[in-house]
């Protein structure tokens, strides 16, 4: 089972840089999403596939009509918190504030119960898996934040799985749909999404999606947007990783959808037996 999710955030929510960091920064920047929105739309109609949306409640708020455009199209739509700021950095409380009011938000502008969500950076971590209990009391029930390998910020490597499961942590269970990785000689690769997708060539993507049975993909508006402009001050790491392989990105997406079967998150909820999947105690 592949399924297509897309972040959707503005091209300058990138994390961990002080420049990009709270609303007051990002009041410095352009937007650029209603076209970039309508390059996603145009693509999954001339692939003929549904996705699901994780959205930020900020972007929600700024621009209720790509809500209103998502949801008409037949969409669902899941949060990716309100203000986009890393798990690890926030205290139970602000963390509880911040997704109640992208839930709130969402469910206002799309009249529908919001059932998914995705954290910013795949930022809940051992550190802070109470997170996991604060999602399941605000009614989510399928969460996608888990990233079972290392990576910069996050990752949740103990959980052992990448494959859909349940997560049980502290009394409470909610379905997990965890990003996948390709294992090659016991290391971990991850290529669904982000910096991952844009960087590493098709025809190893198509590859490992050949003999990977389950993928579960993150796209971001950004990814797919040649024209958008540099952040001024990032470190190198971060300006390659930012900006690495944009170009190519929307042919290589294209291609992916046209050579594999893709669902959204609905369907991969009904499609698979979850009295089956592995039970991950955290
Ligand atoms: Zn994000």
């Amino acid at each position: 089972m592949k399924i297509l999710t897309f972040d959707i955030e503005e091209w300058f929510h990138i994390l961990d840089n002080d420049s990009t960091k709270t609303e007051m920064e990002w009041s410095n920047y352009e937007y650029r999403i209603h076209d970039n929105m309508e390059r996603i739309f145009k693509i999954l109609e001339k692939s003929g596939v549904s996705a699901s949306f994780f959205v930020m409640g900020w972007m929600a708020e700024k621009f209720p009509e790509i809500i209103r455009e998502i949801v008409d199209k037949g969409y669902e739509i899941g949060s990716h918190t309100h203000l986009h700021q890393l798990v690890y950095e926030q205290s139970p409380k602000e963390f509880k504030l911040d997704v109640e009011r992208s839930t709130k938000t969402l469910e206002d502008i799309s009249g529908q119960k919001v059932r998914f969500f995705r954290a910013p950076g795949f930022s809940i971590t051992e550190q802070n898996l109470w997170a996991f209990e604060i999602l399941h009391e605000l009614g989510i029930e399928i969460d996608c934040s888990v990233f079972p390998a290392g990576r910069a910020h996050g990752g949740l490597k103990s959980y052992g799985t990448a494959e859909p499961s349940i997560l049980r942590y502290n009394g409470i269970q909610l379905k997990e749909l965890p990003i996948n990785t390709h294992s090659i000689l016991g290391k971990q690769f991850i290529y669904s999404g982000g910096g991952y997708f844009r960087l590493l060539p098709y025809s190893l993507i198509k590859y490992w999606s050949e003999n990977d049975p389950y993928i579960m993909s993150y796209i971001h508006p950004r990814d797919l947007d040649p024209g958008q402009p540099m952040i001024k001050g990032l470190s190198l790491p971060r300006k390659f990783k930012s900006y690495v392989g944009i170009k190519k990105a929307e042919m290589k997406l294209t291609n992916w959808l046209s050579d594999f079967e893709f669902v959204d998150i609905k369907t991969a909820d009904q499609i698979i037996d979850w009295k089956l999947v592995k039970i991950v105690n955290l």
